[in-house]
This record gives C-alpha cells, structure tokens and sequence, in this order.
C-alpha cells in the first residue's frame, strides 16, 4: 500500500460491483443521513467510506480531527444487516458516543470493564436479540471468553478500530491491548470471511500506517487520505508579553466561548487557573500532578459544559470529542509542530469558526533544548532540536502558516490560506540592523555574562542598581538605544536568537552570547529584517463594545454571509439547551451542537416543518426536541415585537 498521493474515488461503481451493495447507495444515503443525522450533506469523503463498509470492502481511513470520521461507521450498520463493532481505546469516548447516538434515536451500547457484570449480562443478553446497531468495545474484551463468546455469536455488520494509530510501536500511542486486534481476521476469519474492517485514525506517519493496514490483516483497502487543512481554524502567533492580559482580553471578547489552554508545566497551569479563576472564570486545572479522579471530574465538568477553560498540560484532550471548542491557546512553545497541529486541533470540530493562538517568545526556546538534552541518545536529542527548528519555522514565518504546518503532514500548500494571521493581514517588514549592531555590540561590551533585561538597560540608559554595580554607565554602548522601547529591544533580541545571530543559555536566569552568526551583522555585512508586530486590540470597554457588535454579525460555516445570528436569541437557545442536557445528564453537544443552535438563531424556526431544515434535527430531534425548541423562539419573536 502507498500513502501518498490522492486515493482514488471509487463512485458509482459500487452497485455493479458486488452482489452485497444495496442498489440505493446514492440518493437514499442522502436522505438517511438527514433523517438519521440530522446532517444536510457529506463531508469530503465521508459517502465514499461509507458505500466502500456497505459494499464489504475494508478501508483505512486517515482524516483530521473534525473531519467527520464517526460517521463512516455509524451509518453502514443502518444499511448492513447486523451491528457494527466499534474498538475505541477510551471509555469516556464510548460513553460519549453512545449518548450522541441515542439522542438521534439510534441504538447502541458500550461493553467495558468499568460496567458491572449484571448490567454487562443484560446488555449482550440486548445484543444478541440484535437491539443494537453499534456495539462499542475495548480491545481486551473482543477477546476475553465472555466477549469473545458474544461476538462468535453476533450478526456482524463490520468492525471499525477507531484511533488505529494505538496498533503501532511506529507511533506515539502504542497501546499493547491494541496489539490483539491482529488476531481480529485470523479469530474471527471464518465466520465473517465478508465482514469488512475499518481502520481509522487522525494521525499517523507513512510508516505507522503501513503497519496498521499489516496488523489489522486489511484485505486489499482503500486508503482515504483526508484533506488536513481545518479551513475554520484561525491562526495566529502573537508575542509572549502580558501573555494573562491578552488572554482575559479575549475572553472578554467571546463571552461564553470554551476552551483550553495549555502550557508547558504544571505549575503555570496552576498559575493560570488562579488567576482565571480570580477574574471569575469558570477554569480548571488538568495535568500528571493531579489524582486521576481529579482529572476526571474536570474533564467531565468540561464536557459537560459547568467549566468554560481548561488550563493543560498536553496530556488532556485525548479522551474528548467535545465539538464545540471555540479556541486552544498555547501559553507556552509547544515542543514539535506535529503536537501543536494535533492540540490546536481539537477548537472547532463543529466546523464553526474556532482561533488557534500560539504565545511564542523565543525565550521558551532555552526550556525546551534544557528538556531535549535530557534525551539518552544523540539521535533522538538531533530530531528533537529538528522538530523544534521546524516550531519557530512555523512562529517566525512572515507567509501563510499552513505552509509549515501542513508540510509537516506531507501536504504541500500553496499558501494565501485565508485563514491565518499573516494571510489576512500581512506583517509590516523593517529592518533593524542598526539596531541588532547595537545590541550584538552591548552584548560583547558586557562580556556576555548577562541576560536580554540588562544589556537593553544599558542600552536604554536605565539607572538600575545591577549597572551601576557592574560600571556599565562607562561603556561606549550606554544610553546609545534611549529611543527605542524596550519591548521593541526585546524583539529584536528575540529575532536575533531565532536567526541563531545571537545565543541564549539554558539557565534558570539565561545569559546571551555571541555566536559565528553574530559577525557578519556586527561588521555591517549581514541585514537584520524583522517583522513589526501587529497592532493588539485595545484592553476595556472600547474594545469590548466593538466586538459584541461584531459578534452579532456571526456566520454560520465559513464563505456564509448572507444571515446574522440573533445574539440574544442564541442565548437562550444555549439556556434551554444547558437545561435540558442536565435533565438528561448527557453533555450539551449531545442535545444540539453550537452550529444548531446558530442555525436557529439565524432561520428562526417557528413550526416543526420549519424546524426539520435546522442543521442537525433528524426525524428523531424533530420530535424530541422540535416542540420546545420552536415554542422559544416564538416567544422570542412574541418577545420582540411586544417589546418594540
Ligand atoms: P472526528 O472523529 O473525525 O474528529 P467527528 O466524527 O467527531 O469527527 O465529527 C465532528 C463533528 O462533525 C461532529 O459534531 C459531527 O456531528 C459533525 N459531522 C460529521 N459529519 C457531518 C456532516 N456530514 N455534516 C455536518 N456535520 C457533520
Ligand atoms: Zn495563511
């Protein structure tokens, strides 16, 4: 099997094909998916994967988080006789699934050790009257006896292993139950000889996927190959400075909005939660330090919609599917662009707009090189340093930043995406190789022994205490820089290090030194052109008076201008969804995801046959749901014409 290149689609085709497929894979697979999903139309590949399981063809199927990958097996056991058996390597996940699942009136149920044995009986006793239509499952207990057992015994649509990256040793999640699933054809070949397996997974190198299609013993699959840039993910790179306020000032700027912030270490987690929590942020911490039941419940509290920010280190995330992330910061470098793609990755899985914000100083670098040189082997410290020449590749480009970030992928991009912060508003270049001799020359005139805070104090002429200790009021290069701010001093500092013009030591307090680089800029035979920072929106009220103007002006999906949302209505869309999610006790995405209830706000549905064209009601909605729903909006408008 190859990876690379686009996978060839395989239309039409699948009827005439084989004596399995049901002739009607076209338009009825259109209509179910509305009936059933509540969704308007597929997502890129999603028919194709789809048509292949109904047909009994395996396929490996590699698309980005949010790219709708649920679906692909949700949908053939609707078609196939039998129930689909879905491997997933998280409990909360299953769970989560599951309730998804029963909100659209589809049945299904989740088989694992954290269940209790008379429960589990009754739910294979379920099973085997064919109750259900998925069946989801940990690894272990496919071939456990009971489970094993079960299974032998099941009509069985397909098998769909889903984060298939956690079969390989090649990856960065090797699970060893996961191992098992190689014994899935041979221990079950006989019986389900047509039964197709589906592997699906987010991420996974060329290497890792080869040895998932080997493992899993996958019969001559299709391979999808999804598109991985995420169009309704905004990114930008601001400057590590006040990195708390620019945080707050965003918050806010998007009342209401979730999301998570991680950082490097857990006691900045815990920083940044205090003082979230001191602004009145609903914010929790999530890191190794805390007791896994402490982790649990803040996820959950996440999930379910009682917390709006989760302050992390990089272990959260896995375990969720929560849609409706609005942004993922980054208070600190992450250490590898592969990481920062996949936790950025987890805003906006709805499709709705959603921010990546990564706070870069080039400071951080002198922490994460202190990490790399723990590294046993030089092999693995040198693709360590690679990967992190690749981040700042990524933070200091002045071009589209999906250049960086999805050639990391194998996926070339030709750049102008639209949708990060150097496309849509262009840095302004100067140049500060006046300024960078300055510096390089305060550096080598203070015998580079101190940090970037004292050599711009002298260059600005500070009377400080450590100068005047040290007689730096004598050197040549002192008050030469009064002129230039000092956070401008440290942006040049900072391009400098990046440039490698300059060094930076590890150190609790890092001293900079001269480089070979630094000459060629000392001696005027090198230029130093720097990217002017933009402008950041104003802190207080201004600011914030505009942006609740531009927020009623909110799109639904990207390139849909044409409908404003109704800000207020929207929000007591989200009261009633909060309500009856509790009533339920299922996390509020399960009820409507937030690209519903924008739907609403927009169209104003007031009658269930208008309610039926909402994004997201399926038949099973539409009666659950539709009654409430549209009585609100009514009063709504009720409300409005009332009031006027
Ligand atoms: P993945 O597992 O690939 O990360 P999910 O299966 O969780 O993605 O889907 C992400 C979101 O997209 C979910 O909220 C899901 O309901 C929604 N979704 C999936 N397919 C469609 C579709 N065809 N139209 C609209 N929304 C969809
Ligand atoms: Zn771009």
């Amino acid at each position: 099997m190859t990876m690379d290149g686009p996978t060839a689609p395989i239309d039409g085709s699948i009827a005439n094909d084989t004596n399995d497929a049901p002739s009607h894979a076209g338009d009825s697979l259109d209509a179910m998916l509305k009936d059933r999903f509540g969704h308007e139309s597929f997502r890129p590949m999603q028919r194709d994967i789809i048509a292949d399981a109904i047909a009994g063809r395996d396929a490996f199927v590699l698309m980005p988080t949010g790219g709708g990958k649920s679906l692909c097996y949700q949908m053939p056991p609707l078609v196939r006789t039998g129930a689909a058996v879905v491997i997933s390597p998280l409990i909360s996940l299953m769970q989560d699934q599951h309730s998804a699942l029963e909100a659209n009136g589809i049945h299904s149920t989740v088989l694992n050790s954290a269940i209790d044995p008379d429960e589990i009986r009754s739910r294979e006793a379920a099973a085997l009257r064919g109750a259900y239509d998925l069946i989801y499952m940990s690894p272990e207990r496919l071939f456990a006896g009971a489970g094993r057992w079960l299974v032998d015994q099941l009509d069985i649509a397909m098998f769909a292993i889903d984060e298939a990256h956690c079969i390989s040793e090649w990856g960065h999640d090797f699970r060893p139950d996961y191992r098992m699933l190689s014994q899935l054809r041979e221990h079950f070949g006989g019986k389900f000889q047509s039964v197709p397996i589906m592997a699906l997974t987010a991420t996974a190198t060329l290497r890792v996927a080869d040895d998932i299609v080997e493992q899993l013993r996958l019969r001559d699959p299709t391979v999808y190959r999804g598109d991985f840039e995420r169009k309704n993910l905004f990114y930008q790179v601001r400057p590590k400075q006040d990195t708390f306020g620019q945080i707050m000032d965003y918050l806010r700027e998007h009342p209401g909005a979730e999301g998570i912030i991680y950082c490097l270490s857990r006691k900045r987690t815990e920083q940044i939660t205090a003082k979230l929590q001191d602004q009145g942020v609903a914010a929790l911490p999530y890191h190794a330090g805390l007791t896994s039941d402490v982790r649990k419940r803040n996820q959950h509290d996440f999930v379910y919609g009682g917390t709006t920010v989760m302050v992390a280190t990089i272990a959260f995330g896995m375990g969720i599917d929560k849609p409706d992330v609005r942004f993922v910061m980054h208070a600190d470098l992450p250490r590898h662009l592969e990481g920062y793609y996949q936790e950025s990755g987890r805003a906006g899985r709805d499709g709705l707009h959603a921010d990546c914000i990564l706070f870069f100083s080039a400071g951080d670098r002198g922490r994460i090189e202190f990490f790399i040189r723990q590294k046993e082997t030089e092999a693995e410290q040198q693709r360590a340093f690679r990967q992190l020449d690749q981040v700042f590749d990524y933070a200091y480009t002045t071009g589209c930043r999906c250049v960086p970030l999805l050639k990391y992928f194998g996926q070339a991009h030709a750049g102008d995406c639209g949708h990060c912060d150097n496309c849509t508003k262009p840095p302004v270049m100067v140049d500060v190789t006046d300024e960078a001799r300055k510096f390089l020359s305060a550096v080598a005139r203070t015998e580079q022994r101190f940090g970037i805070g004292h050599v711009i104090d002298v260059l600005r002429g500070s009377d400080t205490e450590k100068v005047s200790r040290w007689g730096h009021h004598d050197l040549s290069v002192f008050n030469i820089g009064a002129d230039v701010p000092a956070a401008q001093w440290r942006r040049i500092a900072q391009t400098l290090i990046a440039l490698g013009q300059l060094a930076q030591s590890a150190d609790e307090y890092p001293t900079v030194h001269l480089t070979a680089s630094s000459r060629p800029v000392l001696h005027g035979e090198e230029k130093v052109i720097m990217a002017q920072p933009r402008a950041q929106p104003r802190r207080g009220g201004a600011s914030r008076r505009a942006s609740a103007g531009a927020s009623s002006n909110q799109t639904v999906g990207a390139g849909n201008l044409e409908l404003s949302v109704d800000d207020q209505l929207f929000e007591k869309l989200r009261g009633l969804r909060r309500q009856l999610a509790s009533e339920k006790a299922v996390p509020p995405y399960v009820v409507f995801s937030d690209a519903s209830l924008k739907h609403m706000a927009q169209t104003k549905p007031v009658d269930l046959d208008q309610f039926i064209a909402v994004k997201g009601v399926g038949t099973h909605k539409l009666r659950q749901y539709g009654p409430v729903f549209t009585q609100l909006i009514a009063e709504h408008g009720a409300g409005l014409v009332g009031g006027a």
